[in-house]
């Protein structure tokens, strides 16, 4: 099996089988999001444990990058603190070519080391228009943080 191939499946076994796809009782911070070019929706909700996400849901409908994106980025957060969560979004974006990667703590030729699944999305780059498919629930997120805090 090629790389991917390999990639295309992870992303199918995300968006067949959503992880955190429920929503949660009473979230400590949440947001929505949709991508108009795609018709993506997604609802972002966390609870926290102080610093921590304790738990998290993506409710999302859309295409299968954003519904795999959605389901990955929670698998990702899920018992990170808040400044985790922070690296892992500015990893994501970086490997994205969202932002630059100079600056980061990863190295953006090897992105699972940190974002393990998410890496499979790193094929999705080369096609701008999925790349905001890909980047919603990550924007979704950054809104639900911002109005936390
Ligand atoms: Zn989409």
């Amino acid at each position: 099996m090629s790389i991917n191939e390999l990639y295309r499946e992870v992303i199918l076994d995300h968006y067949r089988a959503p992880r955190h796809h429920d929503h949660l009782d009473n979230p400590d911070a949440e947001a929505q999001g949709n991508n108009p070019l795609c018709g993506d929706e997604v609802t972002v909700e966390l609870k926290f444990d102080g610093d921590t996400v304790a738990d998290i849901a993506a409710v999302s409908a859309g295409c299968s990058i954003s519904q795999a994106s959605a389901s990955m980025m929670t698998q990702a957060l899920i018992g990170r603190d808040r400044k985790e969560v922070d690296e892992l979004v500015h990893a994501f974006k970086a490997m994205m070519s969202i932002e630059e990667a100079d600056s980061l703590p990863i190295d953006p030729e090897r992105p699972g080391a940190v974002l393990g699944d998410l890496e499979a999305l790193q094929g999705v780059r080369k096609f701008p228009v999925r790349v905001k498919c890909a980047d919603l629930p990550w924007a979704t997120l950054e809104q639900a943080l911002a109005g936390d805090e």
